[in-house]
C-alpha cells in the first residue's frame, strides 16, 4: 500500500520551483512510501516552495513541474501585451519539455518584436532576423546567434526536425536578453528619468 506522509524534516532538496522560478533549498514537504506492495514504483517526493507556496513533485526520475526558465519581466514593459503573454507560453512549454513548441513560440516572438521595432509586417522569418540585426538591435557580442536563431527558428516550423532540451533553453536565452535590450532597457532608463527630474 502507498501512502504519503506529511514530514517536516524531508532531505532537503534544492531546486528550481516551476510555479515562481524561484531557485529554492527546502526540507518541507510529503513523502510517499511502498509498504509491503510486489510492484516498486519507488519513493516519492511532494516539497512545498516557501515562495510561493506551491507544491513540485520529485521523483528519482522526474520534477512535475518542471523548472521554469526564463526571466521573470514585467508585463508593462512590452508594448503589446500579446507579445508577454507568447513569451510566458514559450516559458511554461518549458515545464512540460514541450521543445518544439518553444521554437515555434520564439520564432513567433522575433517577428513580433522586429514589427514593435518598425519592420514591415507579412515578411518572412528571415526578413525579420536581418532586420533586427541590421538596426542593431541584436546586441554585438550576440551576432554569432543570429545564424544560430534562423536556422533553428527556421527548423522547427518548417521541417519535421524535433528541437532538443538544449535547444530550446538557447532559444529562450536569446529571447530574454532580445526582450531585456529592446524593452526592458528603455523602460528602466524611462524610470530612472523620471526619478531624477523629481
Ligand atoms: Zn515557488
Amino acid at each position: 500500500m502507498y501512502e504519503w506522509y506529511l514530514s517536516k524534516k524531508l532531505k532537503s532538496k534544492n531546486f528550481v520551483c516551476g510555479h515562481c522560478g524561484s531557485d529554492i533549498t527546502t526540507n518541507i514537504g510529503y513523502h510517499m512510501t511502498n509498504k509491503g506492495e510486489s510492484s516498486d514504483i519507488g519513493s516519492g517526493y511532494i516539497y512545498i516552495c516557501h515562495k510561493c507556496n506551491k507544491p513540485t513533485y520529485i521523483s528519482f526520475k522526474e520534477q512535475v513541474p518542471g523548472p521554469l526558465y526564463g526571466k521573470n519581466f514585467l508585463k508593462e514593459i512590452f508594448q503589446d501585451e500579446r507579445t508577454y503573454k507568447l513569451y510566458e507560453e514559450a516559458r511554461q512549454c518549458m515545464k512540460i519539455n514541450a521543445y518544439t513548441s518553444i521554437g515555434m513560440c520564439c520564432r513567433k516572438l522575433i517577428m513580433h518584436i522586429a514589427v514593435d521595432c518598425g519592420a514591415e509586417t507579412g515578411k518572412t522569418f528571415a526578413y525579420y532576423v536581418d532586420y533586427l540585426d541590421k538596426n542593431n538591435y541584436i546586441p554585438a557580442n550576440c551576432k554569432k546567434w543570429v545564424d544560430i536563431i534562423r536556422d533553428k527558428g527556421n527548423e522547427a516550423n518548417h521541417e519535421i526536425i524535433i528541437l532538443e532540451k538544449k535547444d530550446a533553453k538557447q532559444l529562450l536565452s536569446f529571447i530574454e536578453i532580445i526582450i531585456s535590450v529592446i524593452y526592458e532597457m528603455p523602460y528602466q532608463a524611462e524610470k530612472y528619468m523620471e526619478n531624477t527630474d523629481e
